[in-house]
């Protein structure tokens, strides 16, 4: 019998967390696993990891380290806490470990788990985004292997000539569009957060969910994508696409195109990376064609989202830029969730903070938390300018 394999999940306790531990424990035979971590939910990081006999539970939050001691007492599972201690988890050296923490703050923990040179599942996109030529060097100088989480990313995955990426002749990124899609633009400016986070098609966390609202997750998966597949810029295509059934496609030079088609559930392509090279059993529903009946197309409408512009142009900047943006619309979304401003205002902020902070370009990882720190310190003063 094969070796169960030693994963690691960063970010357990998410929405990415939830889909991949129940992939695990559905076969508690194939998987054994190190570490899982969180940020300050105790008890569902010390249920979970009683749950798994994970061999170590990490709060990234320091102060909470006695209460996750507590719930952890008269086990066999080790607690630790904080921002050093999640590095030192993911840096242990899982087979597989699931880069699944939101925002920038997931870049230390994912750099770690890609110097640790096994394999990567990458969902934390913002990483990617703030410092994706960094990380990608990394990728390489540590024989690590990337597989991509996010649907679209690990869509094109599946459908790439990876020994042959000439052949490519345009990758097409596919968007739901989010829930406002055909919402009159007056009414736009009043959308509250939880209109935002209502997904027609995918159920998934807060950040990410007011992200395909205003289309900035478009962005950042274009982003995302330049630094996965490595093509020209020219290369790629965002479509609109509201049944959110094809998940990507990539064309050829001879004109085929091959998609990859599934039912709108993480599942799949977290199962993708947690058996690759081989193919597991997911509970995702098989698409019912007959049901669907039609599949729809439009052009992405970037008047109505002006997030979806600034991400394009911050890529063809490069240098700071996409770190610039990222940080801004982080700091953006998080005010938007606790009512601090507007729905429209979070791509404003985004524009203005990208106007006022020009840095130099980052050389290395310092470089880019010093912009990172700073753009989210320039978003924050933004905001109290805002017109009330
Ligand atoms: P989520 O908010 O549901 O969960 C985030 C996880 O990160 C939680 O476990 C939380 O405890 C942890 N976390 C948050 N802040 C942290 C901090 N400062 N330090 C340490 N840990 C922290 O998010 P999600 O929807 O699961 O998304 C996770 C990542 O996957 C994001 O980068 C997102 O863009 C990407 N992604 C998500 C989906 C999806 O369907 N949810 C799809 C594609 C990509
Ligand atoms: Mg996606």
């Amino acid at each position: 019998m094969n070796q169960p394999r030693t994963v690691t999940v960063l970010g357990a306790t998410g929405s990415i967390g939830h889909s991949t531990l129940d992939l695990i424990e559905r076969n508690p035979d194939r998987y054994q696993v190190m570490a899982l971590t969180a940020h300050r939910n105790v008890k569902e990081l010390a249920a979970a990891a009683k749950r798994t006999k994970a061999k170590r539970a990490v709060i990234a939050d320091e102060s909470l380290y006695s209460a996750l001691k507590e719930a952890l007492a008269g086990t066999d599972v080790e607690a630790a806490a904080g921002p050093t201690a999640l590095v030192e988890a993911a840096a242990m050296g899982a087979d597989w470990t699931m880069a699944a923490i939101i925002g920038c703050a997931g870049l230390k923990p994912t750099l770690a788990a890609i110097r640790a040179g096994k394999t990567v599942a990458l969902a934390n996109k913002e990483a990617l985004v703030s410092a994706g030529a960094l990380m990608i060097e990394a990728v390489k100088n540590h024989g690590t292997i990337l597989l991509p989480v996010d649907s679209e990313h690990n869509a094109i995955f599946q459908c790439f000539p990876h020994n042959n990426p000439e052949y490519v002749r345009r990758i097409i990124i596919t968007a739901s569009g989010g829930p406002f899609r055909k919402t009159p633009l007056e009414d736009m400016a009043k959308v509250t957060p939880e209109q935002a986070v209502r997904h027609p098609n995918w159920s998934m966390g807060a950040k990410i969910s007011v992200d395909s609202a205003t289309m900035m997750n478009k962005g950042l998966e274009l982003i995302e994508a330049y630094h996965l597949f490595k093509v020209p810029l020219d290369t790629f295509e965002i479509l609109v696409h509201p049944q959110s059934v094809i998940h990507s496609m990539v064309e050829y030079r001879d004109g085929s195109i091959l998609a990859q088609i599934g039912s709108p559930d993480m599942r799949t392509p977290i199962g993708h990376t947690l058996a690759w090279p081989k193919r597991m059993e997911t509970p995702s529903e098989s698409l019912d064609f007959a049901k669907l009946r039609q599949m729809d197309f439009e052009a992405p409408d970037y008047q109505r989202f002006p997030a979806l512009s600034l991400a394009v142009h911050s890529l063809k900047a490069g240098g700071p830029r996409p770190a610039v943006m990222n940080a801004a619309n982080e700091i953006a979304v998080a005010a938007f969730l606790e009512r601090k401003i507007g729905f429209l205002d979070i791509a404003k902020i985004v524009e203005k903070t990208l106007e006022y902070y020009t840095p130099p370009a980052p050389s290395s990882l310092e470089d880019v938390f010093a912009i990172d720190s700073e753009a989210r310190l320039q978003a924050m003063n933004l905001m109290e300018s805002l017109p009330a």
